[in-house]
């Protein structure tokens, strides 16, 4: 909100107008911003109004777009509205907690399979630095060919360690996920949650 007592820009309180630049404009699809009116009542009382206009018409004035302005209560509640009937509809609700479900689990075997991909290029590796060493010490390539390959070879084990662990974490993470997600079977928080996890389990 700006104060308009002391002149001063206040603070912007984002939780009031959540459907800031969600929502869009119905005729050019620019996100939607926090627009103010002042309206003067029969008996001369003033009365602030706060609404969700065009941002493109706010920034860049009619030529671009109207402001298509819709008062802050009536969208969000409309909203919330909406969001109260979708996360009350069972269907919904299952659908989304099978799909986040289903993600992890693709995230998992993704990883699991990258996991033996990177064993076996690190064996190969391992490989290569032992016929490397091997080549150098029968005299059957040069010390500069050597130390090049040797470099060449570190680099890549560099790069694979690095992959090595990223995977291992994405691991780590989806396992703790299982594991909380079998904790919530066990001590589910309510009905709904222990029939839900069930279910899709
Ligand atoms: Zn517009």
């Amino acid at each position: 909100m700006i104060s308009q007592k002391n002149g001063k820009p206040a603070r912007i309180y984002d939780g009031e107008y959540p459907l800031t630049g969600i929502l869009k404009c119905p005729q050019c699809g620019a996100g939607m911003v926090i627009s103010r009116t002042t309206n003067r009542n029969k008996d001369g009382s003033k009365q602030k109004l706060t609404y969700y206009a065009c941002g493109n018409w706010k920034n860049k004035g009619t030529t671009v777009c109207h402001s298509n302005m819709v008062r802050v209560e009536k969208a969000n509640t409309f909203v919330y509205n909406q969001l109260d009937k979708l996360l009350s509809d069972e269907k919904f609700f299952k659908e989304v907690v099978g799909r986040v479900n289903r993600e992890h689990r693709i995230l998992k075997e993704n990883a699991i399979k990258e996991r033996e991909v990177q064993e076996k290029n690190l064996q190969k590796i391992k490989v290569r630095q032992q016929r490397n060493h091997e080549l150098y010490e029968d005299s059957e390539i040069s010390r500069e060919e050597f130390l090049t390959r040797r470099e060449e070879l570190n680099r890549k084990l560099c790069e694979l360690r690095g992959k090595q662990t990223e995977t291992s974490m994405v691991i780590l993470e989806e396992g703790k996920i299982s594991r909380k997600r079998a904790d919530l079977e066990r001590k589910p928080c309510c009905q709904e949650c222990s029939r839900s996890w069930n279910d899709f389990s």
